[in-house]
């Protein structure tokens, strides 16, 4: 050992002066990181770790990768700033849904991160939820510790069941009262902003949450312009003299002297008077091939020692620095910077319910404002904030709740065909003449 140590220090000074230096410094990072590296271990928790060379792996499995908080979680300043439209309309704590083709009780609930327990023991108590219809609407709210608390089931306009989670059980209670349902035409022009001028023409909170999501695709509602016109018509239930329930028929809104329509369809959800689809496709993924995902989507992780909830909002894809990240759907980029643990940092808005999160990226090649089309390059991936390993953490919101991104039901450009377009054609031209301006 000591003729080892001898000989290096003997062609040590032997090299020239900065050979020496660069030697030197790298000898400190390698030391640096041999002595480094089994810190970070100790901190990781397993999720977002490269695939260990196999020396390494037999340290990292003796140690409790679990036991740290979790790596990549955006700080609360890294939220996407709100516009008018969430802070005026307000974000509620409950989802909603409308059921769409394959979907089931359970294939709807674990995307938003409800437990399989949760969801067996509610269709196992109740079956009629296994037999969900297409374009029904459900909706539920969740505890803190993301059980599923309540849940309500529209059949049908006469009929609501709701499922109450008390001791163990989901008690169905079924709401049959009715009011009387009646269609009205709301119109009016911008003067203000949207938000503020269609509460002067007597749409309420939930009426321009409808509005909006139903021209997500179409029109920017904080681009629109003073003299812009617009007309929907609901069908509002009265309950005892009062307006109870409403629903969103079709809608039109004039601007730049161009009219905008999106009609309601059987299945529930909004086409233009075409039979389109509104919403354009997106990508399940946010690159051109897919990696191996190092961690899942879990909303409800535990912290091994603290016992609280530290969710992983998003799923992890173990990929080389410098890979192209992608955006998945066109929108606006809301949010291009370096972000604390979040390392460098994009998010991205598509439509009005939908966000999508890029974190860890070595190098960003969007700013805020900028629009971008699905496909386009946004950032190269990278290791950078709070991460032990190159990798790429994905995130998916819909109506400002994480949802698994490998499962979430995307929106979908698809059109109407055979007798569903037909029927539709046949209900626009009767709705499309009522939507008139005053
Ligand atoms: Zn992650």
């Amino acid at each position: 050992m000591q003729q080892i140590t001898k000989s290096v220090t003997l062609a040590y000074s032997s090299l020239p002066r900065p050979h020496r230096i660069m030697l030197g410094s790298l000898t400190v990072i390698t030391l640096a990181i041999a002595v480094w590296r089994p810190a970070i271990y100790s901190h990781t928790d397993s999720e977002s770790l490269p695939v260990p060379a196999a020396s390494e792996s037999v340290q990292a499995n003796t140690l409790t990768p679990e036991a740290s908080e979790p790596l990549d979680q955006a700080a609360p300043d890294d939220s996407i700033p709100e516009d008018e439209l969430d802070q005026k309309v307000g974000a509620t704590d409950v989802h909603e849904y409308i059921v769409s083709d394959g979907d089931t009780l359970g294939s709807i609930l674990t995307q938003y991160g409800i437990d399989m327990s949760d969801v067996a023991l509610i269709s196992n108590q109740n079956r009629a939820l296994r037999n969900l219809k297409i374009g029904q609407q459900l909706s539920w709210k969740v505890n803190e510790t993301g059980d599923l608390k309540e849940l309500t089931w529209v059949v049908s306009r006469k009929e609501t069941r709701v499922y109450e989670h008390v001791e163990g059980r989901f008690a169905e209670k079924t709401e049959s009262k009715e009011g009387e349902w009646r269609n009205s035409v709301v119109s009016g022009t911008v003067t203000g902003s949207f938000v503020t001028s269609a509460r002067n023409a007597g749409l309420s909170n939930s009426e321009i949450n409808a509005v909006t999501k139903a021209l997500q695709w179409q029109m920017d509602f904080r681009k629109l312009r003073k003299g812009d016109q617009f007309s929907a018509l609901f069908s509002r239930e009265k309950m005892d003299g009062k307006d109870d329930k409403s629903q969103l028929t079709a809608v039109r809104l004039r601007t730049g002297g161009k009219d905008y329509y999106a009609v309601r369809a059987e299945d529930g959800k909004f086409y233009d008077q075409e039979g389109s689809g509104l919403a354009r496709g997106f990508m399940r993924f946010p690159t051109m091939k897919q990696f191996r995902i190092s961690s899942q989507f879990n909303p409800r992780r535990l912290h091994p020692v603290t016992g609280r909830i530290a969710p992983h909002k998003g799923v992890d894809f173990s990929m080389p620095v410098g890979t192209p990240v992608l955006a998945v759907g066109d929108g606006e980029v809301v949010l291009a910077k370096m972000s604390g643990a979040a390392g460098n940092y994009v998010a991205i808005r598509h439509g009005r319910q939908y966000t999508t999160h890029y974190m860890h990226l070595k190098k960003l090649l969007v700013k805020p404002g900028q629009k971008v089309k699905r496909g386009e390059r946004i950032a190269l991936s990278g290791n950078t904030g709070r991460s032990t390993g190159p990798h790429l953490h994905y995130e998916f919101w819909i109506n400002n709740q994480a949802v698994n991104p490998l499962t979430a039901k995307l929106p979908r450009s698809d059109g109407l065909a055979g007798k569903e377009r037909t029927d539709f054609l046949a209900q626009v031209k009767e709705v499309t003449p009522q939507l008139q301006f005053n």
